[in-house]
């Protein structure tokens, strides 16, 4: 199934529940949102989201009255994309650069969420900007991550700095630190270690190298697969050691959009980036706008 498909059609019943009317009314708009709502649970969003946007669209679609020549339906379809647009965060949420100096980036995220590879995705995405970039491999639990990173970090053509797996995570991030300025590098990505669920040491050593590194971008990397457990996760990354926004990964598999609807909303934090598949070239902004398009089909 196609990521949104399931939500596609699911608000689709809900335009239909308005053909043949003439104008949106209180009484008419209750099947429909009555649908809207399903869908919404249905595509695993977050319960108060979807209780927040059901009576944003609602207030709003009472209100708007006859417009000549727009039918309920499309008036309706109208509302829900520019609510859609609202709870994505409205405008795409750029990356932020040092004003001066390098430009750091720390990446965090439970284990197997595509981490590495949105580290070297990124780094190629940089270098398509004209920004040359370094990869620091701070995840040292997984030898096997380290090797990962340094091989994907040859196919786009850009540094990897590695210490092996006995020195500290922070000391790690310090030493990159250094030889990227060495290198007269414009960006540091450091990638870190995930585990499989949230717990205390993982958390302890991101601050640790959080404060190694006074990072420009704290970003969480996040499986669009996890659903409603995405906005959660990017609560609790936020509120332990402060995040400036999320990449959600693997879009182009058959996550029913929950993810992509609910983190912003619930957690204040913007997805910046989206991954949409393994090849490096597939990491692109998160374009709020064209994302609620799909949505509508
Ligand atoms: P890490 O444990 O978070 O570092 O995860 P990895 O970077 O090793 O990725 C785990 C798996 O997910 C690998 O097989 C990747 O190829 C795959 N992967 C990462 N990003 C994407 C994506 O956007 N789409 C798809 N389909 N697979 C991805």
């Amino acid at each position: 199934a196609e990521m949104f498909g399931q939500l596609t059609s699911g608000l689709e019943s809900a335009w239909n529940k308005l053909k043949g009317e003439e104008v949106l009314t209180k009484d008419n708009i209750v099947e429909p949102m009555r649908e809207i709502r399903r869908a919404l649970l249905e595509a695993d969003v977050s319960l108060p989201v979807v209780r927040r946007f059901v009576q944003a669209v609602s207030e709003q679609a009472v209100g708007v009255g006859l417009i000549r020549g727009v039918k309920p339906d499309q008036q309706l379809v109208k509302i829900v994309h520019s609510e859609l647009v609202k709870l994505m965060g409205g405008e795409v949420s750029e990356l932020n650069f040092a004003k001066s100096g390098r430009t750091v980036i720390l990446l965090a995220g439970l284990q197997g969420v595509g981490k590495t590879t949105v580290c070297a995705k990124l780094s190629y995405y940089l270098k398509k900007q004209g920004k040359s970039s370094m990869l620091v491999a701070a995840d040292v639990y997984r030898p096997a991550a380290i090797d990962q990173l340094v091989i994907l970090g040859e196919q786009v053509g850009v540094p990897v700095y590695t210490a092996g797996t006995e020195v500290k995570p922070s000391e790690i991030a310090r030493r990159g630190l250094e030889e990227a300025k060495k290198k007269k590098m414009d960006v540091v990505i450091v990638d870190t270690a995930g585990r499989l669920q949230i717990d205390k040491s993982m958390m302890e050593e991101l601050k640790e190298v959080k404060r190694a590194l006074n990072p420009t971008e704290v970003l969480l990397v996040v499986d669009a697969m996890t659903g409603q457990e995405a906005a959660a996760l990017v609560t609790t990354f936020n509120l332990e050691i402060g995040i400036t926004g999320a990449i959600l990964t693997k879009l182009d598999g058959d996550s029913r959009g929950g993810a992509a609807l609910s983190v912003r909303e619930v957690s204040g934090k913007p997805i910046k980036l989206v991954g949409r598949g393994e090849r490096m070239e597939d990491l692109e902004p998160f374009y709020p706008d064209r994302m609620a398009g799909r949505i509508l089909g």
